[in-house]
């Protein structure tokens, strides 16, 4: 897709057009020969063997480890990032390794027989503006009989996340307030996030939603109403992990959300949903 000699990137709510040469918005993806390619393609930031309850998953094999990916980039600015070294840097700003996705699957394997790995986790920065390399990986990752796990803020287009989803096995994703206002200030869509929610529930993938609780943005009972409805409209069945605040980038200077705080809102959304559970308490 192309407008007026820029390359229009499909791949989240954002749009970005881009004149060759041109980074996106989300540091990852840059205009070449009239397409928007996938920038950080191989390029790992963060590697590290995980306990599955820290993407958070706690009803996806408990108490096993995965092996956990990620690049730079992200296409959102939550101004409470807590992994903003890594998301919200580019290439030139951090250090990279290359590695092609039959080697990580390979390594996941090794690490399976070696460690109890049961897959390949793609998280730390924001995995879906690489959605090639996540694709790519998880197709290695599966023909090696491992799990595909998907760690993300949701805010891709359709096609993209309708792609991977039949891939991944289980996922964790971000529903980070109740409405597009609180999605306004984060910069992305709250339609869009619930969507990919559905998508990949209805996939089959084990899905697990994570709500980071911020002191006076989402604290409110109305918020917690809105987001477990929300939830609950797709499955009441999905877990939810309503977890707590630690100061981080642009809030560096606020409060941690209060621990009374966080159990408040996991009672309050115990009444639409089965399975909720407080985080980082
Ligand atoms: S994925 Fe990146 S380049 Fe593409 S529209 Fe979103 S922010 Fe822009």
């Amino acid at each position: 897709m192309s407008e007026a000699g820029r390359a229009v990137c499909p791949v989240c709510p954002r749009h970005c057009r881009l004149a060759d040469g041109e980074t996106g918005f989300c540091r990852a993806r840059r205009a070449e020969g009239g397409r928007v390619v996938c920038g950080n393609y191989g390029r790992i930031v963060s590697l590290a063997l995980d306990p599955i309850e820290k993407k958070p998953l706690a009803f996806f094999h408990p108490g096993s480890k995965i092996l956990s990916v990620g690049s730079y980039g992200c296409n959102l600015r939550c101004p409470f990032c807590q992994n903003h070294s890594i998301s919200q840097h580019g290439a030139g700003e951090l250090d990279f390794k290359e590695a092609a996705p039959a080697e990580l699957a390979d390594l996941a394997l090794r690490l399976g027989r070696e460690r109890g790995n049961i897959g390949l986790a793609f998280t730390y920065n924001e995995p879906l503006v690489g959605w090639e390399f996540v694709r790519d990986c998880a197709a290695e990752i599966r023909r090696r009989g491992l799990c595909g796990v998907l760690v993300s803020n949701g805010c891709a287009e359709e096609p993209v996340v309708k792609d991977i989803a039949p891939l991944m096995d289980a996922a964790n994703i971000d529903l980070k307030g109740p409405s597009q206002d609180f999605y306004d200030w984060t910069g992305g869509s709250h339609a869009a996030v619930c969507r990919t929610i559905e998508i990949l529930h209805r996939a089959g993938c084990h899905v697990e939603v994570t709500t980071l609780v911020i002191p006076g943005r989402n604290d409110s009972d109305d918020a917690i109403d809105a987001v477990a409805g929300r939830i609950a409209a797709i499955s009441a069945e999905i877990p939810l992990h309503v977890t707590r605040f630690f100061p981080r980038f642009l809030m560096a200077g606020a409060e941690p959300t209060p621990v009374a705080t966080v159990l408040r809102l996991v009672e309050r959304a115990r009444r639409k949903l089965a399975h909720v559970l407080p985080g980082n308490c």
